[in-house]
């Protein structure tokens, strides 16, 4: 039975800014866009599941 768990991890899209930097070309200007991978959180939860953490130590 997977024992589940969630923990936060730094958004790798934005590395935790929330934002990110619209392309120069898309918009000709300097211009920020929310993160939608992590909703602008700047972290995102991760699910981390302990029994395969466990199955690979070595016994
Ligand atoms: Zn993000």
């Amino acid at each position: 039975m997977a024992n589940l768990k969630t923990r936060k991890v730094i958004c790798s899209v934005c590395n935790g800014n929330g934002f990110v930097r619209v392309p120069y070309e898309q918009v000709r200007e300097e211009q920020w866009a929310d993160c939608d991978f992590c909703n602008n959180q700047g972290e995102i939860e991760e699910e981390v599941d302990e029994d395969v953490d466990r199955q690979r130590k070595p016994s």
